[in-house]
């Protein structure tokens, strides 16, 4: 017989690293969730900026279902028609020449990270391994990529970090040309700091990050891990501003819950990945490389790509109005599908408490860092998706503010 599932045998058997919902989600379809209780709720989080297509979009389905008839797992020892086909639509889709799958964004940093590192010794000897990230970054949870990503919360307390790491203040371009040297083998940027607060690169950063590593013979990462798959209203974020990497990594929205991540960069770049020298045994498998194919698709259209432009508007007119109107957001930033609502002073610090208090009235959200309110829904969410999930938050903000009068009242009294 089946275990009973309550969240409490959650807190017994799992290991306490994540502070999860007291709520257990069951089931979905396109924008909305149910419980366990068959609660309902609106998903403005996409799973993290995973669910692109919405919950168990039926195209997807069916090519899961299809190809979980056919052929599951091979390994590398061979390849298959679904990773070549994905591969050869990655390539035509961008500037990228070659692709390496992977099954997390980490991984696919982890690749890119050290594809950088040999290109450096390759290219420049031994001492060109440098590589240049943004404080506050977030680039994974394996110890390279902490120690890349600028957030000591993450990397401290696990013995020593990898060296060689250089950190720089995002946005800034003259602590960029301080920092970059001969030395340097990769700069790694987030078009968007994603976890960080969802604050947008500017163009002229990554323009000129563009120039310095051109100068210096490094290689331009750019982590899309968040931003790519058309969250921007391109299929990429370096589409979005027109400065374009030499190496871009996707994860996330790339296998719209299926776990895959890929790898992307040029001829020149890929040959220093020779045999033998990386893999992974589930990297490239059929059944994620068969959902990321037809997720590509249907993505990689302009019928998708030009909604989420009228859906960005849509969501910031209606985001400002209500939190105007509750004292509650001070400004709504992130491009495309991919929102920042910046809490105003008397709400920071509250993200969390405000994410919980949503959830209770029903819309999931997200938070990045302590500060910001952060949405990521589906690309296709519906008209009236978003207005129940509008509607929600209105709930919700109007509570918190009641809640806020009556402790301003018993702190008077
Ligand atoms: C989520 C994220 C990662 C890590 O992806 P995982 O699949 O959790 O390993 C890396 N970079 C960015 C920008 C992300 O948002």
């Amino acid at each position: 017989m089946a275990v009973p599932v309550s969240r409490s045998l959650y807190e017994q058997v799992m290991v306490p690293n994540y502070a999860p919902a007291q709520v257990i989600p069951v089931q979905g379809q396109g924008a909305r969730i149910w419980d366990q209780d068959g609660n309902e709720y609106i998903d403005f989080a996409g799973g993290i900026a995973v669910n692109a297509l919405g919950h168990c979009h039926p195209a997807l389905v069916q090519t899961l279902s299809e190809q979980s008839q056919r052929l599951w797992h091979i390994s590398n020892v061979f390849t298959n028609e679904p990773a070549i086909r994905l591969a050869a639509s990655l390539t035509k889709a961008t500037f990228a020449d070659r692709v390496f799958f992977a099954n997390s964004g980490l991984e696919a940093n982890e690749a890119a990270f050290k594809l950088a590192r040999r290109y450096g010794t390759i290219t420049g000897g031994e001492g060109k391994y440098e590589i240049i990230s943004a404080l506050e970054s977030f680039h994974g949870r394996s110890l390279f990529t902490v120690s890349v990503a600028g957030q000591p919360k993450y990397s401290q307390g696990f013995g020593p970090a990898i060296a060689g790491i250089r950190h720089v203040p995002f946005n800034d371009i003259e602590a960029l040309e301080r920092t970059i040297s001969s030395k340097t083998c990769a700069v790694v940027l987030e078009p968007i700091l994603g976890e960080s607060g969802v604050l947008p690169a500017t163009y002229a950063y990554l323009q000129r990050a563009r120039e310095l590593c051109d100068e210096h013979g490094a290689l331009l990462i750019f982590d899309e891990v968040q931003t790519g798959m058309g969250r921007l209203g391109k299929l990429f974020a370096y589409q979005y501003f027109g400065v374009v990497p030499d190496v871009l990594t996707a994860a996330k929205a790339i296998g719209c819950g299926f776990p895959l991540a890929a790898m992307l960069t040029t001829n020149e770049v890929a040959q220093h990945l020779g045999v033998g020298t990386h893999g992974s045994t589930f990297g490239g498998n059929p059944l994620a490389c068969a959902v990321g194919e037809a997720a590509l698709h249907l993505i990689n259209s302009s019928q998708v790509l030009e909604g989420v432009s009228a859906r960005h508007a849509y969501l910031v007119k209606a985001l400002s109005e209500v939190g105007a109107r509750y004292g509650i957001f001070e400004e709504i930033r992130g491009i495309g599908l991919l929102l920042g609502c910046v809490l105003t002073p008397a709400w920071k610090g509250k993200a969390r408490y405000i994410m919980t208090k949503c959830l209770e009235q029903g819309v999931m959200v997200l938070q990045a860092g302590p500060d910001v309110i952060r949405l990521a829904p589906s690309l296709i969410i519906e008209n009236v998706e978003m207005d129940a999930g509008l509607a929600k938050l209105e709930v919700t903000f109007n509570q918190l503010s009641m809640e806020q009068l009556v402790a301003s009242l018993q702190s008077a009294e």
